[in-house]
């Protein structure tokens, strides 16, 4: 029986029964499931996740949503092997489903610990330190980012059925923003099963997730400037939804990952007897046949120096000459089939358009010869090499995507050159460049790091840990400039920000204190009843002050410290030279000095909940102290913030250093482990 793709929609499947569309198999043409929309009530769906599924999310701190994620992942990660079975007929090998399915669960597990790690255990974040804005210090502002109140929908491309869904999924989510997803419909099979594995895991709370299979119908007409559109697909499609009347009127947020020309450079040292050479053929020839060149990030222009080129031309062809095309379920199959036989006839137009402007080299995209598959009815089609000779003065070789295991060689004659023409792509996801030359490396990153959103320099010292041209990390940037679509995704916690607001909110220090629940400078500091240090985690509140005693610097305190540590620096030891040095008076005490006296000035020696002090944040030594001179100190709770561990809560503390003049010398954050109460 065929696969009828359902919906999930307000917190139900739904099964269609009209405008059904086939869906077939990469390998052998049969149908695998079908696919429709009809009959989906959008503005029900938008509704849903705004008042349901929104205010559900935004109930959870971000710690509660990371735990959400991870154990989501997990449940899927358990149950993968599913996904595994029906991603075969994608086309895609093994190798190239590690990439999307175990890929895009490493993302959600990637978020969840960050959202752990970097979040505070609350549903808004602070940015940065608050601005005085008054000469009297009464009034000042704070930055907050506060969840969108809206929804995120989210349209993919064909290639990366798991990938692209959790990738743009997971930062909405730990954001607090619910997500309606839609697949492309090539694959939407996969996305369904993993939707289903993440809705069968009972964890998601209501409304936070719905999918559509099938076409998205009136959706965009309902979204306002509270929603995000997270676009992935061609230039066509992404200029289309971003010319939507809704989304031009509303401002609707509008992120799109589209086609992109990436580049990889072979630097003029990297000649044929260098290692970088070896690694170059290598890398290109990976990326034109992972995934059946289908990946967004895949090389499509090679620049070489003129001199290397035939070279590289006669290294890569041996090397295409070695990939096995055909099912890729069968033992020794190097690269699968296109997604579809539309697909391979779009692929095949655009090398002829390629083709008007450069010669093919290797491979005819007419004919393949395939292990197991069927060659009539599936969308095989060989690794195809171009040249262009004149690529100064070419247009298309820069400009025309063909989304399969195609790319184009081109030489050049200079570094300036190799940036222009780099240049032409008019903005690319990522660029490689292989050089051990750091001339080369300056020259040419800086010259085009403004037309990307990531470029790797390969060498022969980091070659071995590369994570690859082609994938994009959790942690770094995914998107580019111009043509690429001019969006960003993932980037560590950036990603999460696209889904909130960033309000600026001025007042007094002490509402502001009282508001983002950490202290301001500025608000009352009320004296603690006891010492911080004999309290536990819960008793501490933001902005208790303990002021301690003072005491005096002597120069036998510094030539001791000197002494005792090492450090005899002139400037602590040498009268004469120390007022040679601009900064000073005369010799004066180390910083560390003064941090190890403050410490001892404001320590409670006793045993109790605080545990360990595990760093400083922010430090700066503002005014140099003299033999003589008298320092006191100023500790304040600014902050509270769970750790991973129950029984554990960090506590940052603002601390300043004064001397006699009541002038700040020093200040710093201090972090430390405070332990919680047993729950
Ligand atoms: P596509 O035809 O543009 O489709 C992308 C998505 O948009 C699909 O989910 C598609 O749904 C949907 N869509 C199409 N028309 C729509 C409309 N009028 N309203 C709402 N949604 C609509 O692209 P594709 O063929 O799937 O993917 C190949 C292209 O994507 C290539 O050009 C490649 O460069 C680009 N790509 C870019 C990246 C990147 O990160 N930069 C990654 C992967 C792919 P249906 O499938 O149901 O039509």
């Amino acid at each position: 029986m065929t696969n009828i793709l359902k919906s999930y929609v307000l917190g139900h499947w739904v099964t269609p029964t009209t405008g059904l569309a086939d869906i077939a198999s990469a390998i052998d043409g049969r149908v695998v499931a079908r696919v429709s929309s009809a009959g989906l009530d959008f503005a029900a769906m938008v509704d849903y996740a705004r008042n349901t599924g929104g205010p559900a999310l935004r109930a959870l701190t971000f710690h509660e949503r990371a735990d959400i994620l991870k154990a989501v992942a997990s449940y899927v990660g358990e149950r993968k092997e599913r996904l595994y079975a029906l991603a075969a007929d994608t086309g895609a090998t093994k190798r190239d489903n590690m990439v999307d399915i175990d890929g895009g669960l490493g993302t959600v597990f990637a978020y969840a610990s960050r959202g752990r790690k970097e979040l505070p255990s609350e549903k808004f974040i602070v940015e940065g330190l608050a601005e005085s804005l008054s000469k009297t210090g009464n009034f000042a502002a704070i930055h907050i980012l506060t969840p969108l109140q809206g929804v995120a929908v989210q349209i993919n491309a064909f290639n990366f059925p798991c990938w692209g869904t959790l990738e743009k999924f997971a930062p909405a989510f730990l954001a607090g923003v619910p997500v309606i997803t839609k697949p492309a419909s090539a694959t939407a099979y996969v996305t369904e099963a993993l939707v289903d594995l993440m809705i069968e895991s009972g964890l998601l709370p209501p409304g936070s997730l719905q999918l559509i299979c099938g076409g998205t119908g009136d959706l965009l007409d309902h979204l306002t400037g509270q929603d995000v559109v997270g676009f992935t697909g061609s230039i066509e499609t992404s200029g289309k939804l971003r010319n939507h009347p809704a989304i031009s009127r509303n401002a609707v947020r509008f992120v799109a990952e589209r086609d992109s020309l990436n580049s990889a450079v072979l630097g003029p040292d990297a000649v044929a007897s260098t290692p970088e050479f070896e690694l170059f053929v290598r890398e290109v020839v990976q990326e034109m046949t992972v995934k059946a060149g289908q990946k967004c990030t895949a090389i499509r222009r090679i620049f070489v120096p003129r001199e290397q080129e035939a070279a590289i031309a006669e290294a890569l062809k041996a090397r295409l000459a070695t990939i096995k095309i055909g099912d890729p379920r069968i033992e020794g199959v190097r690269m699968g089939a296109l997604v579809s036989q539309a697909q391979r006839a779009s692929v095949r137009e655009t090398i002829a358009l390629i083709a008007t402007e450069a010669e093919i080299i290797f491979g005819d995209p007419m004919t393949a010869e395939v292990i197991g598959g069927d060659v009539a009815s599936g969308a095989f089609i060989q690794p195809i090499l171009l040249r262009c000779g004149r690529p100064l003065e070419a247009s298309v070789v820069h400009s025309a995507e063909a989304f399969g295991p195609v790319a184009t060689l081109m030489p050049y004659d200079s570094l300036d050159e190799v940036i222009t023409l780099v240049a032409k792509g008019e903005g690319s996801l990522v660029a490689s460049l292989f050089t051990y030359d750091p001339e080369v490396a300056d020259k040419v990153i800086f010259g085009i790091a403004s037309y990307h959103g990531r470029l790797l320099v390969i060498d022969r010292d980091s070659a071995s840990g590369s994570t690859g041209h082609g994938s994009p990390l959790p942690g770094l940037v995914h998107g580019g400039p111009g043509r690429a679509g001019g969006g960003e995704e993932l980037g560590g916690l950036r990603g999460v920000y696209h889904f909130m607001q960033r309000t600026a909110v001025q007042g007094g220090p002490g509402r502001l204190a009282a508001l983002t629940r950490q202290y301001v400078k500025g608000a009352p500091t009320p004296a603690t009843p006891t010492h911080p240090f004999t309290r536990g985690y819960e008793d501490l509140h933001p902005g208790e002050t303990i002021e301690t005693p003072s005491r005096v610097i002597s120069l036998e305190d510094i030539e001791h410290f000197a002494h005792f540590t090492g450090d005899t620096f002139y400037a602590h030891m040498d009268e004469a030279a120390a007022r040679a040095n601009p900064f000073f008076p005369g010799r004066v005490a180390h910083g560390y000095l003064i941090l190890s006296f403050a410490a001892g000035l404001f320590v409670d020696p006793a045993p109790g909940p605080l545990l360990a002090n595990y760093g400083l944040d922010n430090l700066r030594f503002l005014k140099p102290v003299s033999p003589g001179d008298t320092i006191r100190v100023r500790l304040t709770v600014k902050h509270k913030r769970a750790a991973r561990q129950p029984q554990y809560g960090e506590v940052r503390w603002d601390v300043e250093v004064f001397n006699q003049n009541d002038e700040t010398v020093a200040v710093y954050e201090l972090l430390t482990m405070s332990a919680r109460k047993p729950v």
